[in-house]
């Protein structure tokens, strides 16, 4: 399907999914200690601080699209706690967990550092899910109700130029 795309005036066809590289925390580290005070894959990441070693995982936000059965993919990261952390290492089987989200998403005015969501862990490779807490945060809102294709495409420029 072909979108003519009103943020940059190109036409797009299937909308990518997008995603942060790395928690905001891993991001506050100073380069030159990150080698000492953190851990980062793809998937998982640790920070060390003052208070100790904080945990995080990264999940996937989808936000339904209006009149488009496929939702739009935005990646992201949760803390969680060390128990849960491990156990997402060590590939268990996992009920919903608590976590918060930490990564500032520039498209949202509103802060979207620590929300408060619920991890979804799935078997296989796929990543974990994150359900925002139903508030009225745009954030939270654009979960529960959806986006426009064009919305979804301004948010996708905010991450890749073309
Ligand atoms: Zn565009």
């Amino acid at each position: 399907m072909t979108f003519h795309c009103t943020a940059c005036g190109e036409e797009h066809e299937g909308l990518p999914d997008v995603g942060m590289w790395a928690p905001d925390p891993y991001l506050s580290v100073p380069e030159d200690e990150r080698a000492a005070r953190t851990t980062l894959t793809q998937d998982r990441c640790t920070v060390r601080d003052e208070d100790g070693l904080h945990y995080f995982v990264r999940g996937v936000i989808f936000i339904p699209i209006h009149g488009q059965d496929e939702p739009f993919g935005l990646g992201v990261w949760v803390s969680q706690s060390r128990a849960n952390y491990e156990r997402y290492e060590r590939n268990e089987e996992m009920a919903p967990t608590f976590g918060w989200l930490v990564n500032r998403i520039a498209h949202y005015a509103e802060d979207t550092f620590l929300l408060k969501t619920r991890v979804h862990f799935h078997e296989g490779t796929s990543r974990p899910t994150i359900e925002l807490e139903p508030t009225a945060h745009p954030l939270a809102i654009d979960q529960r109700c959806g986006i426009s294709l064009a919305r979804a495409w301004q948010i996708v420029h905010r991450y890749s130029p073309n």
